[in-house]
């Protein structure tokens, strides 16, 4: 199924857990972000079109202000991702500039998507940059993102971001292959589903245990993303974005993966 999904999608948003962006020490990983440069390029190739949403700002902020590491107030975290969204978005500069193709950032707010006038601009923004040939890549604006305007976690911005750009398909890319019957990190017998067609039905059938150390959303989040679009018809896939050409292996079908169908 997630070789057809991804063959029949035109549009497609991609989102990136910081678990899967960074390495074992908590820095942004280069060679990462050049795997799925050059994946990505070669489906733009195609006549596919592209928006990223990517977490990671506070974990580059970490690893480039690491003096601040202790610092649990609110106004540190959120100076630590204003420095970190500059680092993640060398990062992806880097990474897509050997293919000749611009990035562009859009940060977003709870409040963007509850207001009709800014929901508009932010959709023709979309839609220009992606018609003019540049990868919009999408995260919460961290600085002003007070606990009342906040989407909270990226599953949730990449749900509605897919809505506004009317997108056929969602990737959320985690450190898991997909949605399993128990947490596979803690119990090594836990079964992937493949796929899934009616949410909540799969929700009375699994347990869902604790998050990783950098993720916010965990797998509940990534269910409620999948609900979200589903009646858009956008379908969506949970993957494993730290399989090796994650993007081809699931186009080839030699990777598996967790289908949303629509
Ligand atoms: P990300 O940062 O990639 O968005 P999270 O760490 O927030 O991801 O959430 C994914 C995590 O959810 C997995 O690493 C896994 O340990 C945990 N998890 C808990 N229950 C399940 C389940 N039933 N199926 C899959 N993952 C689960």
């Amino acid at each position: 199924m997630i070789p057809k999904l991804i063959a029949d999608a035109r549009k497609i948003v991609f989102k990136f857990g910081s678990n899967t962006l960074a390495d074992k020490d908590g820095r942004i990983n280069p060679v990462f972000l050049e795997e799925f440069a050059d994946q990505a390029a070669a489906f733009i190739k195609t006549g596919k079109q592209i928006v990223i949403v990517s977490s990671g700002a506070q974990v580059a902020g970490l690893s480039t202000m690491d003096k601040w590491a202790r610092k649990r107030d609110l106004h540190y975290r959120q100076a630590l991702c204003a420095v970190g969204q500059v680092e993640l978005m060398g990062a992806w500069k880097r990474a897509f500039e050997k293919y000749g193709i611009h990035i562009a950032q859009i940060l977003l707010t709870g409040d963007d998507f509850n207001d009709s006038i800014r929901t508009l601009n932010m959709r023709n923004t979309l839609f220009t940059l992606v018609d003019e040939g540049i990868i919009p890549i999408i995260n919460e604006n961290d600085t002003v993102s007070v606990e009342e305007i906040k989407i909270g976690d990226n599953d949730t911005l990449a749900a509605q971001s897919a809505i506004l750009w009317s997108a056929d398909l969602l990737v959320l890319f985690s450190d898991i292959d997909g949605l399993y019957n128990k947490n596979p990190k803690e119990h090594p017998d836990a079964e992937l589903i493949c796929e899934v067609r009616d949410i909540e039905a799969v929700k009375k059938n699994i347990t869902i245990g604790n998050t990783n150390s950098f993720g916010t959303g965990g797998i509940v989040t990534k269910l409620e993303a999948a609900k979200r679009v589903i009646p858009y018809g956008i379908s969506t896939i949970i993957a494993n974005g730290g399989r090796p050409r994650v993007l081809e292996a699931l186009a080839a079908g030699t990777q598996s993966g967790t289908a949303f169908l629509a």
